[in-house]
């Protein structure tokens, strides 16, 4: 079986209304559909497939982990990956949006694993970091890095005053 066999969901055979599929999204499922991806990721989907005539949504949701260095101690982290999305799969003939994919007809199949693809990639925070890790009982982060990190960012602060206090100094001298 193809990794993304999985990810095909058998509409033919399926009664209107909604049916319940979770899938799991791994690096090789990440790999399957772009070779580049380095994404080290344990994620579910859980998606309800609500099947109508002439359309199907789909609730869809992703949660889960990746693994990636931390921003501010840069060990590896176990970073948290949660997003909750609609997709309205239309029979027809329209351009495609954000929420709305046309396809002009329907098969007794339809593949959605590049739609989940698309959803986790959309899931990934921008920030690699983990809220309140110095509480953790095992942190993953490195202390002493973030000590540092943390030293500088109040040194820099320091500096921006100074060089503040320099100008006010400045502009209090009058030419005249
Ligand atoms: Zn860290």
């Amino acid at each position: 079986m193809k990794p993304l066999d999985s990810f095909t969901i058998p509409v033919k055979g399926l009664g209107n209304g909604i049916h319940n599929f979770e899938f799991e999204l791994d690096a090789p499922f990440f790999r399957a559909i772009n070779e580049e991806s380095k994404l080290d990721a344990t994620l579910i989907s859980k998606v309800s497939f609500d099947k109508r005539d002439s359309m199907y949504i789909l609730d869809i949701i992703v949660e889960g982990e990746h693994i990636a260095d931390c921003d501010r101690c840069l060990n590896e982290i176990p970073v948290p990956v949660a997003g909750e999305y609609k997709l309205y799969i239309k029979r027809g003939i329209g351009e495609d949006e954000a929420e709305i994919v046309y396809l002009e007809q329907f098969d007794d199949q339809i593949n959605i694993a590049k739609y989940i693809y698309d959803f986790a990639i959309l899931s990934l925070p921008f920030k690699n970091v983990i809220e309140g890790c110095e509480e953790m009982e095992k942190p993953p982060c490195n202390f002493e890095m973030l000590k540092k990190w943390e030293e500088n960012s109040v040194a820099d602060d320091k500096d921006e005053e100074e060089k503040g206090n320099m100008w006010d100094q400045l502009s209090n001298l009058k030419f005249e």
